[in-house]
């Protein structure tokens, strides 16, 4: 008999990017800034030492080390990972077994769903608020009454941008009885984190980026941070040259730059309060067709009137953003990105009747 694909890949959706390659790019989260030239210089030295007979360092230890410095945490309670996502990926292989019921919330990141549905762990979706915020009780409540293994959640929240405090955080964590895996891919821009906090709990596992503050999406590199005995069984169950050698060198050498990341990051912000500043004046005197919500990340989010023919009349004019039901996510951009993709949207909203 021949194979048959087994059931719950044929549910499978792929994941797919906006996949029109338009010229203002602001659909991905992704840093508008490119590294330094004098940064590229230190990479393609590092890159030309690297022994490419060789396979590479299983734990990492240099870019680990290194991103333990820059945040300030114990780098015995770092992983690192093939971007955060493998590291969603690892956490549901190992961390769960097949049945266990997961929480998420909606709206929040889709992967996590993605992963689970790979490894047979039912999806229960707590949807947030009307102002899309996280009700914790209510969350407390579904866990307990579902007897849930483990809950995923980003915070701040890629697509909503809002976020909550980590006192909040740290009520949910000592209020289940489940693995809280909490991801804080966007908190380089915000101050709620709960990394140096990490090694109190022994239910939480905090997933970081290289890929969005750092403009490193193009090399996968992301932690997992844990208390030493959630570290150790994550390390032991990740594919061993997970990260590979390239990654490792250019990623080190681009941790080095302390300054520079931090100095990327305070620009980051700067342009994302300009691109919120100026979606808020749209929506002073366009009210009924455009809601702008508060924003911890790199990114806005804005509820739209009709938000499929805005996104794609940016299409259009050159402007990828994320369509989202009747959402719009803005990744915050240069200058100039800013200004025509807030240009764009005027015209629309002005001429749209
Ligand atoms: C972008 C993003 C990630 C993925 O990060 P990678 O390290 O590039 O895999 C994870 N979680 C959230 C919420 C994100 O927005």
């Amino acid at each position: 008999m021949a194979y048959e694909i087994t059931q719950k890949l044929k549910n499978i959706v792929a994941y797919e990017p906006t996949c029109n390659v338009c010229k203002i790019r602001l659909d991905a989260n992704e840093s508008f800034i490119a590294l330094s030239e004098q940064l590229i210089h230190d990479i393609v030295d590092s890159v030309k030492k690297v022994a490419y007979n060789r396979y590479p360092d299983p734990l990492a230890t240099e870019v680990i080390d290194l991103y333990a410095n820059l945040q300030g945490i114990n780098r015995d309670c770092l992983t690192a990972g093939n971007g955060s996502d493998e590291l969603i990926s690892l956490i549901c292989t190992a961390f769960l077994n097949k049945g266990d019921k997961v929480i998420t919330l909606t709206p929040d990141f889709l992967m996590y769903q993605f992963y689970c549905a790979l490894t047979e762990n039912p999806v229960i979706q707590i949807p947030k608020n009307e102002q899309l915020q996280i009700e914790i009780d209510r969350l407390i409540e579904s866990v307990k009454a579902n007897n849930a293994r483990a809950i995923f959640f980003s915070n701040p929240c890629n697509p909503t941008s809002l976020g909550i405090s980590a006192q909040d955080v740290c009520t949910i964590l000592r209020s289940v009885d489940a693995l809280v895996v909490l991801d804080e891919a966007y908190m380089d821009f915000w101050d709620q984190s709960l990394l140096s906090k990490v090694e109190e709990f022994d239910n939480l596992i905090i997933l970081r980026t290289c890929s969005k503050a750092y403009g490193m999406a193009a090399i996968r590199l992301g932690f997992a941070a844990a208390n030493s005995e959630i570290t150790k069984a994550l390390r032991s169950a990740k594919s061993p040259y997970n990260v590979n050698a390239v990654t490792q060198a250019i990623g080190a050498a681009v941790l080095r730059r302390k300054h520079e990341l931090q100095g990327a990051i305070q620009k980051i912000i700067k342009s994302r309060n300009e691109l919120y500043n100026s979606l808020c004046d749209i929506e002073k005197s366009n009210a009924e067709k455009i809601k702008v919500y508060e924003t911890r990340t790199n990114f806005v989010f804005v509820k739209l009137q009709n938000a499929k023919v805005a996104y794609d009349f940016l299409c259009q004019n050159d402007i990828s953003v994320r369509l989202l039901g009747d959402y719009l996510r803005i990744t915050a951009g240069s200058e100039y990105e800013n200004e025509q993709v807030i240009l764009k949207l005027k015209e629309y909203i002005t001429k749209e009747v």
